[in-house]
């Protein structure tokens, strides 16, 4: 089932072999910007078969002035810089709430990006260290956090070395090549005990299943996730779930202004109740057996 080799790279068969579970018995589903796609039976992922030459350069979000992204993350510098508090999700600040009476303990955040749980979690007195595949976020992570930043995807990490009481990574594992042998390279550095924390878009939010912007299609997102494909994969690796949590329905993510969102409120609770059409997030805690 090893299918790494040491410098990280992944042999997967995308076409072949589910980058989630591993099963090999996907079925096909209809293209997506020009990807086939495929679904497993199994844990109910859906993915784009594509190689790993096919994905982003993930470089130019950070190194291009008229790109959204890289607008973004200057204008979070900016207010850094100014001392302002890094602009965090809410699960992200639902961790650290949870997480800082342990503080002063090891933490490591895979896909960083800019660095801004990085900072949270340092100024919340972990030992937080960074994975970033893009040298360039890894730089501006550096910059921002003042934590270690290792230039390299999760499947990179090398077995040996410090162990962490928490690994993160939100919104990262829809993007990687294979995010079994990802999560798999950073259980083996969580310590018994340990938490491991994920959050993805949620495959059963209309906005996830037909995205309106380019950066939710392939190559930018490759892999889908549900409820039962979390829970499944997380099973896989030996984790015991903590909480997996659904955004019922699509209430701030879709509907711009307060007045809109609450004359659609009636729609919305009805539509993620009894059509399945639920929101955009699903986040997961899982826990390494002690
Ligand atoms: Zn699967």
């Amino acid at each position: 089932m090893n299918e790494m080799t040491d410098a990280g790279a992944t042999k997967l068969d995308r076409g072949k072999r589910c980058p989630i579970c591993h099963h090999d018995r996907p079925m096909p589903k209809p293209s997506m910007n020009g990807f086939e796609m495929r679904a497993c039976p199994r844990c109910r992922g859906r993915w784009a078969v594509c190689a790993v030459d096919d994905l982003p350069d993930y470089d130019a979000d950070y190194d291009d002035g008229d790109h959204d992204v890289y607008q973004r993350y200057q204008r979070e510098l900016r207010d850094i810089l100014a001392g302002g508090q890094p602009p965090l999700y809410w699960f992200q600040q639902r961790q650290l709430d949870r997480i800082t009476p342990f503080g002063r303990r090891r933490l490591l955040e895979i896909g960083c990006g800019n660095g801004m749980f990085l900072l949270a979690a340092r100024r919340a007195g972990w030992e937080a260290e960074g994975l970033e595949a893009s040298p360039k976020a890894a730089e501006l992570a550096r910059k921002i956090s003042e934590c270690p930043v290792l230039v390299a995807t999760a499947c990179g990490l090398p077995g040996e070395g410090p162990t962490y009481e928490v690994v993160s990574g939100f919104e990262v594992l829809e993007h990687v090549y294979d995010p079994l042998a990802d999560l798999r390279a950073v259980i083996k550095r969580l310590v018994p005990g340990g938490m491991l924390t994920l959050s993805v878009p949620n495959d059963r939010s209309p906005r996830v299943r037909k995205p309106p912007d380019p950066e939710g299609r392939p190559p930018y997102h490759i892999n889908f996730y549900q409820p039962q494909t979390l829970a499944t994969v997380l099973a896989d690796l030996g984790l015991e779930l903590v909480w997996l949590y659904e955004k019922p329905f699509a209430w701030s993510e879709s509907h711009p202004s307060v007045r809109v969102r609450c004359l659609m409120l009636p729609w919305l609770v009805l539509a993620g109740y009894c059509l399945g059409r639920k929101g955009s997030r699903l986040v997961a805690w899982a826990r390494k057996p002690a």
